[in-house]
């Protein structure tokens, strides 16, 4: 039975809402990154942590602190989440890192179908910046402009 461990994008579950949906049920269905298994044989999915988050820029080393938790349970293999591979530009420093430090341990880049890349990117672009849909603020709420769902009516 192959043991195996998700590394996710912090900021694509804390910041977009993603409640990795492909990533499970691909694991679920053995398909996407997870079809490589033996069909014979159960995939265990131990657990799911995530990267840490941005900024990562000097310290993507932490990576090892991350990917021990799922060690220490005795995982085989640990899949990026899809949209780390296609979004992160830490990619690397984190496959050196756990390379390097946990050499015995196969990395699987993906856990889904990847996207089209330029039109994937300009989608998290957005759900970022809220340029389309104005989120409202704290700041709408002391000037007095805040917007109100209607009252809900009695039945
Ligand atoms: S370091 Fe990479 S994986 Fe982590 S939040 Fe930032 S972009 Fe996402």
């Amino acid at each position: 039975m192959a043991k195996v461990g998700i590394l996710g994008c912090e900021s694509v579950t804390h910041e977009m809402d993603c409640v990795m949906i492909g990533c499970l049920g691909n694991a679920r269905s053995r398909a996407g990154k997870f079809a490589d298994y033996p069909k014979d044989e159960p995939v265990d999915l131990v657990g799911i942590i995530g990267c840490g988050g941005c900024p990562t820029a000097v310290g993507s080393d932490r990576i090892w602190q991350k990917v021990k938790a799922l060690v220490d349970y005795g995982i085989d293999a640990l899949h990026f989440t899809s949209c780390l591979v296609q979004l992160c530009p830490f990619r690397e420093a984190f496959l050196e890192t756990i390379k390097r430090d946990y050499p015995d341990l196969k990395v699987v880049e993906g856990t889904h179908p990847f996207h089209d890349t330029d039109a994937f990117k300009a989608g998290t672009k957005e759900l970022l910046s809220q340029r389309m849909v104005t989120p409202q603020s704290m700041n709408d709420l002391v000037f007095k402009k805040i917007k109100l769902p209607p009252e809900k009516s009695e039945k």
